[in-house]
């Protein structure tokens, strides 16, 4: 794992390096596609043996491979794992709907957020992903369910395993490679960050001129029941996280997207939705809600559709945008984290 990972590279970071191995600067370009389609040095046949000798001595292609797939059996939704090269394993939700295939991607190999609901938290942060095995979960699953005539990833999600904004400069450099109109080209519109709220990063994301459409993760409609439920709460409360996604809007002019998932008898009640309501008024937001996915080493779970539909119509009648998310892949361990545990725990065993 000591090579290189020529995909955490840009065009032009290519473009030197082609130099430097004393090849003509255009081979770069040939390069950089072979990279977006996911392929080894063997298959990459317009490109000289003795330039992919020369490049292979420092520097590996692919940095995540696909390790293994589950297919839900109540929707589209597919479940991914991937095995990175130091053989951390991370996971991913490829989820199809009518405007295009939207696959949700890790950040990081666990978390140090440790939010009282989540399974990517139990074992803290194992370490960051790079740019380019962010970028190549994208790949992997892009080449897998491309046809001639569709693409098989439109959309992303930051939303899978690990805190975004806890690894800024990485998953900055993938929203630019992400876009890049020599690579994937996929519309900055159409890529989204769901962080649990570390301002300062909401903040330095607009001034650095990154647009991705900004998702809160709230849960929670006062800072005493957040506290309990999400330890950064203790650094930001969530009138801080309202001037940070007001300060985003005014830069990006992005609509602001609140996930709050729902936990049975915690965070449902009316005067919760009330609470909510009245914190969230005037924002240009949505709120998505979300029932709770039962992880079992939190002995969490979810709230009832009944307490879940009351919850929304309070929202509606006080004039908030709002729906409730339909929870895909329930079957196959769909939320954060929960997968990758499992097979780790089955490998062990
Ligand atoms: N760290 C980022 C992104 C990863 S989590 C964040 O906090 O937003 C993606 C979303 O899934 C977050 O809204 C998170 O709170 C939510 N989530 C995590 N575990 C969940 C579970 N068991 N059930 C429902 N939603 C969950």
């Amino acid at each position: 794992m000591n090579k290189m990972l020529l995909t955490d590279m840009n065009l032009q970071e290519l473009e030197t390096l082609v130099c430097e191995l004393g090849e003509q600067k255009f081979r770069a370009k040939q390069l950089y596609k072979w990279l977006f389609k996911g392929v080894d040095f063997a298959q990459m046949s317009n490109i000289s043996p003795n330039f992919i000798d020369k490049l292979s001595e420092n520097y590996d292609a692919v940095g995540v491979r696909i390790y293994g797939e589950y297919k839900s059996k109540i929707d589209d939704t597919v479940k991914y794992l991937y095995k990175l090269r130091d053989g951390n394993v991370i996971e991913g939700v490829l989820m199809r709907y009518k405007y295009g295939n939207t696959l949700c991607v890790s950040t990081q190999v666990g978390c140090r957020m440790n939010c009282a609901f989540c399974a990517s938290g139990l074992d803290g942060l194992i370490r960051n992903l790079t740019a380019g095995e962010i970028l190549g979960q994208v790949i992997a699953v892009n080449a897998l369910n491309s046809t001639e005539s569709q693409r098989g990833v439109t959309n992303i999600v930051l939303m899978g395993s690990g805190e975004p904004l806890d690894n800024y400069g990485n998953v900055c450099k993938f929203l630019s490679l992400a876009s890049d109109e020599n690579g994937l080209n996929i519309s900055r519109r159409n890529v989204s960050l769901s962080t649990c709220g570390l301002c300062d990063k909401i903040r330095q994301l607009a001034d650095d001129g990154y647009t991705p459409t900004m998702t809160i993760s709230l849960h929670a409609p006062n800072d005493v029941m957040r506290q309990e439920i999400m330890p950064i709460a203790k650094k930001y409360s969530i009138d801080d996280i309202i001037g940070a996604v007001k300060y985003y809007f005014q830069k990006t002019g992005r609509r602001i997207i609140f996930e709050y998932s729902m936990i049975n008898g915690k965070n449902d009640g009316e005067s919760c939705a009330i609470q909510l309501a009245e914190k969230v008024k005037g924002l240009a937001c949505h709120i998505n809600l979300i029932p709770l996915n039962y992880v079992k080493e939190r002995g969490l779970s979810g709230s009832s559709k009944k307490n879940i539909y009351r919850f929304m119509s309070i929202l509606e009648k006080n004039g908030v945008s709002v729906t409730v998310r339909r929870s895909m892949g329930g079957d196959i361990d769909g939320a954060c984290g929960q997968l990758r545990r499992k097979v780790i725990s089955d490998e062990n065993n």
